[in-house]
């Protein structure tokens, strides 16, 4: 067994979260993991801290402490002012070597999930991926980690007796923020870094803001698969028609024919529309699992034995890229407008 840069012997009995943070704001994520945090913290008497990295983001350490911490490290520097995972694995890296805490969580955001891998392996440590709940028991300070697989259907509960720190991502929006408590006051320690840009092997091309769209709150969904091959404009005309939203199985999410938060099913949204649409989507149940709890669901494929079929109420062998444009145009007539 692979021993972990620091022992159990090594750790300190401390709760440590990664508060992530966009153009100088917390993501609600790290006030979730605050909230969270402080709850295990006192139950075991510990001290709980959050780390923060970027450039300029000594404001956030107040907003960090009010939300629970008791003491706040910051990795300051120039090449942290947009995320990559080089220089933010490194700077988080540094932290934990110094403050070496039993625990470690980190939300599981696209960013998360990348820093928090990489972090893993730099540390020789495990990682508990996508928790939707943490114990941790006083007397042992062993952490256990909920997670389901399946979509659903199962429930594992993970530990790491012999690894530190305990690490976790955990899935944004299954913990409440806290109210900010603004008298509450910390420590702040400013970590010394010494970064350099040969080590990114990454730079950012463009920044494009997705429009923040929640599909959990849409009543109709129109979903498009690899099957529309990227033409997700008649998707969008349909949705419009009908006062929804475009979702997606994870290839034209992957691909880029929509942003990421649009991606539905296991590692994407879980909807509860009345009614759903699936063009030119198979039916895998990663996909499945994020539609059905619709009210009811309509397929559109080419393959007649395709298994989204099995899960559909209405299902229409035929041509998404003929098919829809028809329904588009069957509901304009009925409204009389030749606009969406
Ligand atoms: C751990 C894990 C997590 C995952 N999480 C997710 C997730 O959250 N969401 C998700 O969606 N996937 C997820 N996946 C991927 C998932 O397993 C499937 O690969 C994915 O859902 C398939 O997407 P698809 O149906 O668009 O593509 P395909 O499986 O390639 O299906 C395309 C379908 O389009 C049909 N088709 C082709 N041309 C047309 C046409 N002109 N008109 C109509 N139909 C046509 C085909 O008959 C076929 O049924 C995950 C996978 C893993 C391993």
């Amino acid at each position: 067994m692979v021993a972990s840069r620091y022992t159990v012997e090594e750790q300190r009995q401390a709760i440590w979260v990664y508060l992530e943070q966009t153009s100088g704001e917390l993501e609600r994520i790290s006030l979730e993991l605050l909230s969270k945090g402080r709850q295990l913290a006192d139950r075991a008497g510990w001290p709980l801290a959050g780390l923060i990295c970027g450039h300029q983001v000594r404001p956030l350490a107040q907003q960090a402490l009010a939300h629970g911490a008791d003491e706040v490290w910051l990795a300051d520097h120039l090449l942290l002012a947009d995320f990559a995972v080089e220089t933010f694995a490194q700077a988080t890296f540094a932290a934990l070597m110094q403050g070496r805490p039993s625990v470690f969580l980190v939300g599981g955001t696209p960013n998360g999930r990348d820093l928090a891998g990489r972090l893993a392996v730099r540390l020789r440590t495990g990682l508990n991926a996508d928790c939707t709940n943490l114990r941790l028991d006083p007397r042992t300070g062993i952490l256990t980690s909920e997670i389901t697989g399946f979509g659903g259907g199962v429930l594992a509960l993970l530990e790491m007796p012999n690894h530190r720190p305990q690490m976790a991502t955990v899935r944004p929006g299954v913990f409440a923020p806290a109210d900010a408590d603004p008298g509450r006051t910390g420590r702040v320690i400013e970590l010394p870094l010494d970064l350099s840009p040969e080590i990114l092997r990454t730079g950012r091309v463009k920044r494009v803001v997705g429009r923040g769209v929640d599909l959990t709150q849409a009543s109709v969904l129109v979903c498009g698969g690899r099957g529309v091959a990227g033409d997700f404009d008649m998707l969008e005309r349909l949705a419009r028609l009908l006062g929804g939203e475009v979702g997606a199985t994870r290839p034209p999410a992957d691909e880029g024919h929509v942003e990421r938060e649009r991606q539905v099913g296991q590692t994407g949204v879980v909807c509860r529309p009345k009614l759903a649409f699936a063009c030119g989507i198979s039916g895998a149940s990663h996909f499945v699992v994020g539609i059905q709890e619709a009210d009811t669901v309509v397929a559109i494929n080419t393959d007649p034995e395709a298994p989204i079929f099995e899960f559909s109420d209405y299902c229409i062998v035929g041509d998404a890229s003929r098919v829809v444009p028809a329904l588009v145009r069957a509901l304009q007539e009925r409204r009389g407008t030749t606009h969406d």
